[in-house]
């Protein structure tokens, strides 16, 4: 292992002459973060045309160079493009282990969309460029990094650490998490699950201003409205049409706005963001979280639709087809309508609310599962309780935090959706904690030129090594390297 270790730092001192200094990196780890981030980003994982194996072999070698041995490195899944990594650091075993969750794939991004190629890493006016640099290959580097970093240092937690980085979180059809845990529930099986893909440190050029965690999320549905008609000769037309149909039904959807509802999560959200914002904002958050709720304060915060997403269930329609021919009566109109459901209500739920709310029976509402078919019936599951705010994980988190940035840890819901729902339904509590700070406004996840500060990447680096330190048995003080 010393022969390793040897091998490690030479490579990071070469590395270091080799890429440069451009953001002060003399530390060996923050150098070894950035070439393995760099690694990442120009693997193309992409659903359509990239390979996820590719980057979870090139991480698996990352392991085995540092000198893990091969039996706590596996690589596994469904087929040749979409394999997992699953690594284990042993730790002491006194306590049970914490799975780390990052998935590897990434949203499509097409050169033409984009000012440099998605696929190569650019780093240029401090920040890195590429997609996956938000969303989510920045933390999935950290984590890579930090498991390498102990294993070198020689580092014994107090339980296991279990890294998994997984494929097919952002569509595609071999989820990795859902796989692992039905096949190999063994080599992922924890106490609790920190997943990076969640929650946010909020920044105002590159300076905390909260953490967010997330401790819940909303439900993700797809229905389908179909309404059929004989159709006829386009000449003679009938008052009884398809596209009218479907057409006047998505316009009372558009007036109908679900109930305003709060629960433990965005409550404690609210209270807290009402300390953080300023002005009207923070009256009106909490004006919300009174008891009756302000109904003037809720509708200015619904205006925005960051917060509107936080206080209701939202259904809109993103997909519509209809017709067969331009001469001709439409004899079938169908719409997909995709919903986010709060916690706490159920897919088959909303969709008889749909039914009612589209109040036509002429129009069929059926469930799209994630494999496409469609259903008569949803399911009856209601979503993800909010994991329990435990403190042997809060307590180390509000430690670092504050330590790092003296900036409040705020409990927050996903409005998407993440790998979170899997691990939550198997029983294990997940935490959606990044360290990797975005500027409020600068969210590029699957959208062009993603890019991440380069400050806030070493800084996240440094965030999860005192975190996973803090939360394995080992103090962590100011005096604390980050690495
Ligand atoms: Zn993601």
């Amino acid at each position: 292992m010393r022969f390793r270790v040897v091998v490690l730092l030479y490579c990071c001192c070469f590395c270091l002459l080799s890429t440069g200094e451009a953001h002060g990196q003399a530390n060996p780890y923050h150098l070894l973060a950035h070439n393995i981030f760099q690694q990442l980003i120009e693997i193309n994982t992409t659903d359509s045309t990239g390979n996820v194996t590719t980057a979870a072999e090139a991480m698996a070698q990352r392991f085995r160079d540092a000198g893990f041995p091969a039996s706590d490195i596996q690589v596994l899944g469904p087929n040749d493009r979409k394999k997992n990594l699953v690594v284990r650091l042993h730790g002491t075993g006194a306590n049970k282990p914490i799975l780390l969750n990052g998935h590897l794939d990434v949203v499509e991004a097409r050169r033409e969309d984009w000012s440099t190629d998605p696929f190569q890493f650019v780093d240029k006016d401090d920040f890195y460029y590429g997609r996956g640099t938000q969303d989510m290959k920045s933390s999935d580097a950290i984590l890579v990094t930090e498991l390498i970093h102990f294993y070198v240092e020689g580092y014994k937690p107090d339980r296991d650490l279990i890294l998994a980085l997984t494929a097919d979180e952002e569509g595609g059809s071999s989820n990795g998490v859902d796989w692992l845990l039905r096949n190999h529930r063994e080599l992922i099986d924890a106490d609790f699950v920190l997943n990076p893909d969640n929650g946010a440190v909020d920044t105002l050029d590159g300076k905390p201003v909260d953490v967010e965690m997330d401790a819940t999320e909303k439900l993700y549905a797809d229905y389908r409205l179909e309404v059929t008609n004989p159709g006829g000769h386009s000449s003679l037309p009938l008052p009884d049409n398809a596209i009218y149909r479907l057409t006047g039904a998505l316009a009372r959807l558009q007036r109908y706005q679900f109930p305003f509802e709060l629960s433990a999560v965005t409550r404690g959200y609210f209270s807290a963001m009402s300390g953080i914002v300023k002005g009207q904002r923070s009256a009106d958050m909490k004006a919300i979280v009174k008891t009756p709720p302000d109904a003037a304060a809720e509708k200015r915060l619904s205006a925005s639709p960051e917060y509107n997403a936080l206080l209701r269930t939202t259904c809109i329609p993103t997909r519509l087809d209809a017709g067969h021919a331009n001469n001709a009566l439409p004899q079938r109109a169908t719409a997909n309508v995709n919903c986010r459901i709060l916690p706490g209500h159920s897919r088959e739920e909303v969709r008889q609310k749909l039914v009612s709310i589209l109040n036509d029976p002429k129009i069929s509402v059926r469930y799209v599962n994630n494999a496409g078919e469609v259903r008569d019936v949803a399911p009856d599951d209601k979503g993800m309780a909010p994991v329990s705010l435990r403190p042997d994980v809060m307590q180390p988190l509000q430690q670092v935090v504050k330590m790092m940035w003296n900036v409040p840890v705020v409990p927050s819901m996903n409005t998407g959706a993440s790998d979170a729902v899997y691990t939550n339904a198997a029983g294990m509590p997940t935490y959606g904690i990044t360290g990797v700070g975005i500027d409020v406004g600068d969210v590029r996840a699957h959208g062009r030129d993603e890019r991440v500060r380069a400050q806030s990447f070493y800084e996240g680096l440094d965030f999860y090594y005192r975190f996973l330190k803090a939360l394995t048995g080992t103090p962590v003080t100011a005096d604390t390297p980050g690495h």
